[in-house]
């Protein structure tokens, strides 16, 4: 079972094909393969800010820049 990278918690709530959000932290997260392949923070606003760098630096299949 997916663990949220941030908090390590198992409240993730899934919010659309492939997505999670955690419940805890309120960070979102898309998964590829039963592995989280994208971290996200959601602002005030809404938008995603992206926080890859921060918690799939060993990842090799994300693509930071193209
Ligand atoms: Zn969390």
């Amino acid at each position: 079972m997916l663990r949220c990278p941030n908090c390590n918690s198992h409240d993730l709530g899934k919010v659309g094909t492939n997505q999670l959000y955690c419940w805890q932290c309120f960070i979102e997260m898309t998964t590829e393969n039963d592995k989280i392949a994208s971290v996200y923070q959601v602002e005030e606003d809404g938008s995603l800010t992206s926080l890859n760098d921060l918690f799939l630096e060993e990842s090799s299949h994300v693509q930071y820049f193209d």
